[in-house]
């Protein structure tokens, strides 16, 4: 066994996996040596959440926002942007059409607006689960414990809330105005309300280094979140990080692999950022340990005015398309559109199943 080999099977192995490690592994280089990183890192994809590519098809309903993130191109400040919110009618019949394409988990994101009217997005969702038989994941902010107990009992299933870093000193001076402990605490009100519960980082932020990047894996474990979301930063012109270089892909790679390796059974997407940087990488992504893509049904024309970074993948692209481009990008890794629902893996005989070691870890994975 190589040394790598070694300090993988180490790393996979560790009940809290130790820092050092990580930012080794974080810090290669080496054609070969990655490649051995993420073949682990799909045989542990494989093991634990099986071949299957599951879709979560999302909308973007409104683009309003009342905050200033230096690295996000919907921050209150960035007044070129054209904003929208769309009426209940619209995501209706947005709904309703991605209920035709067999999507079965539908995202309902939006930036973080103060204004948003709890009840309002209540109706919908009792609207939508009374329509479909789908899941529901939202994804609109830091919200009061009440605001989330509504949407839950309405029927909402599943929430998004990306940290992005979890080092707390860096998370604020990224963040105006906003405060890690707010962050840790909704996390945590959403998940003691039963919602299943996905978070995630930016990779390539100036100010992160690689031991920030390894606390962050190891931060994904002790929350156990049920989806991790890891995309590359990408620099968007009207934020305060304009002129910040664009996150390294191969860096976003490694972290999706080490993920998988450490927290074994969330589900990871390959993000619409990795499709989104100087080629489409999100096969790259799923051949690492990523298990889920998100095709966009945001119609028209308001698809374009979500900006969070520029030169976002298919935003010309008629809604309904990314199905057969992402049945194509399975199936050419010998993978397959998993059509189902896709509820968390935590989750087994009504306990969290932080997911087992493989018995065989040491002689099937290397
Ligand atoms: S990251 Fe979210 S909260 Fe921050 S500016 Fe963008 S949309 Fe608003």
């Amino acid at each position: 066994m190589s040394n790598l080999a070694k300090l993988l099977n180490k790393i996979y192995s560790a009940e809290t996996p130790d820092l050092k490690d990580l930012e080794q592994v974080l810090f290669l280089t080496q054609r070969g040596q990655l490649d051995e990183l993420f073949s682990f890192a799909d045989k542990v994809r494989k093991e634990f959440c099986g071949d299957g590519v599951l879709l979560r098809g999302i909308i973007e309903f409104s683009n309003f926002c009342s905050q200033e993130c230096f690295y996000c191109g919907l921050n209150k400040s960035n007044h070129k942007l054209k904003r929208y919110r769309m009426s209940k009618n619209e995501l209706i019949e947005a709904v309703n059409y991605l209920a035709f394409c067999n999507i079965k988990t539908l995202v309902l994101q939006s930036g973080q607006e103060d204004n948003l009217d709890a009840l309002w997005l209540k109706d919908i969702i009792l609207e939508i689960k009374s329509k479909f038989n789908i899941a529901i994941t939202l994804s609109v902010g830091e919200k009061s414990l009440d605001e989330y107990r509504i949407w839950k009992q309405a029927g909402a299933d599943r929430y998004l809330l990306k940290i992005e870093t979890f080092d707390k000193k860096l998370y604020e001076s990224i963040h105006q105005g906003m405060s890690f402990e707010k962050r840790i605490k909704c996390l945590d009100d959403l998940r003691s309300l039963g919602y299943q519960v996905g978070s995630g980082i930016i990779i390539g932020l100036p100010g992160q280094t690689l031991k920030t990047i390894a606390g962050d894996i190891a931060f994904f474990k002790k929350m156990d979140f049920d989806m991790i979301g890891i995309g590359p930063f990408i620099p968007h012109e009207n934020t305060k990080f304009s002129k910040g270089k664009p996150g390294d892909v191969d860096l976003t790679l490694k972290t999706i692999a080490l993920t998988r390796l450490v927290a074994k059974n969330p589900h990871i997407p390959a993000t619409t950022a990795l499709g989104s940087m100087d080629k489409d990488y999100r096969v790259d992504g799923l051949k690492c340990g990523a298990n889920v893509l998100m095709p966009n049904f945001t119609p028209q024309p308001y698809r374009k005015f979500y900006e969070i970074y520029p030169g976002k993948r298919c935003v010309d692209e008629p809604v309904g398309n990314c199905n057969f481009c992402m049945d194509g990008m399975a199936k050419n890794i010998g993978r397959f559109i998993d059509y189902s629902i896709g509820d968390s893996l935590k989750f087994r005989d009504g306990s969290r199943d932080k997911g087992k070691l493989s018995p065989l870890v040491g002689t099937v994975l290397l």
